[in-house]
């Protein structure tokens, strides 16, 4: 079978750390052009639009969109119209209510949706989520608090409405609780800090609950400066368990156990590549409802105006 070719759109931060990368390493996939407004890859046919790219760029079967939310659904609407595969980083959008149309227009066009969540494919989370099925949680915490100047310098929209500021690493944390917890989760309270020259939030809490009132109390903050944490604690009938640096490892009873190095990004394209093999769609939008639930529900308070690194 000839290998899927994979147009980047929004060639930034992931896409070069991350996709050029595991599109390399996945059989079956190859980086066929990127489409990107001011940064292009050597080697690599360049474009600034999709609409360019499918108007005169090389023939492709994919795209990987990764972007900022705000702008993908418009190109996914595009890129689906077009017949291509559709890739979405996350979140999945900038909004809900955008996934819906899309996902019926790739059922109608069978071709395949894939919002991806990095974070669920971390080498932990699966032996995580074994590990807590024979056992009784009784409360979890989760601790997602990481230096914005470090990891987000000069993104802008990511305190543009529909960036999700301090969601955005965060739905990362919540992607990995609703895949290790048995029962679907709820928001119960939210309190949102919002610097006052920003749309989106700079730090968060939420407490969250399942059917049976399990307790989940989740702390993220953009201003941590020092050590920084990206930690699920579960307490157990059995004992703590914990999921730490972003699903990297795991430690239960004080013990850690050895998990197998796994690329997330390639474990991602290895899934996309056996989608499209049959169009068939992928998008589960809990993380990003949670999110949504924190932002309706939410108490905000106005926090001291943040300005970016010069
Ligand atoms: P980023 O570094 O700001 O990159 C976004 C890129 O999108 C920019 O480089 C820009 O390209 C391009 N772009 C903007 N508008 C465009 C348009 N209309 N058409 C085509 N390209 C456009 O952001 P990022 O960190 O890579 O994040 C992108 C997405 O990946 C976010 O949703 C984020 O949550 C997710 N993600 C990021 C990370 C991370 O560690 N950074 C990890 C996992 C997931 P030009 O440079 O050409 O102007």
């Amino acid at each position: 079978m000839s290998p899927l070719r994979i147009a980047i759109v929004g060639f930034g931060k992931i896409a070069r750390d991350q996709h050029v990368p595991a599109i390399a390493a996945t059989e079956g996939a190859v980086l066929a052009a990127v489409a990107s407004p001011n940064t292009s890859l050597a080697g690599v046919p360049q474009v600034a639009t999709l609409e360019e790219l499918l108007r005169n760029g090389p023939p492709f079967d994919a795209v990987a969109l990764c972007t900022p939310p705000q702008v993908r659904r418009d190109q996914a609407a595009i890129a689906l119209a077009a017949g291509k595969h559709v890739l979405l980083e996350k979140p999945p959008g900038a909004m809900l209510s955008e996934i819906g149309p899309l996902l019926t227009a790739a059922v109608a066009a069978r071709r395949t949706l894939f919002a991806t969540w990095h974070s669920r494919v971390a080498p932990a989370v699966e032996p995580a989520r074994l590990l807590l099925a024979g056992r009784r949680i009784t409360a979890v915490r989760i601790s997602w608090k990481e230096d914005v100047r470090v990891w987000h310098p000069g993104q802008a929209w990511i305190w543009q409405p529909g960036g999700l500021g301090v969601f955005d690493p965060g739905i990362n944390a919540l992607s990995i609780l609703t895949r290790i917890l048995p029962q679907p989760l709820f928001v119960t309270s939210a309190d949102l800090a919002f610097p006052a020259n920003r749309d989106a939030p700079i730090a968060a809490t939420l407490r969250l609950a399942d059917a049976a009132g399990l307790p989940i109390f989740a702390e993220f903050d953009f201003r941590q400066t020092g050590p920084q944490s990206w930690d699920i604690h579960l307490d157990t009938d059995q004992g703590p368990v914990i999921l730490s640096s972003g699903g990297a490892k795991l430690s239960a009873g004080g013990v850690q156990h050895v998990v197998a190095a796994a690329a997330e990004y390639a474990g991602l394209y290895r899934r996309f590549v056996e989608l499209t093999a049959t169009g068939e769609p992928d998008v589960d939008l809990t993380p990003f409802q949670l999110v949504a639930d924190a932002f309706l529900l939410g108490h905000r308070r106005t926090v001291e105006p943040f300005e970016d690194a010069t």
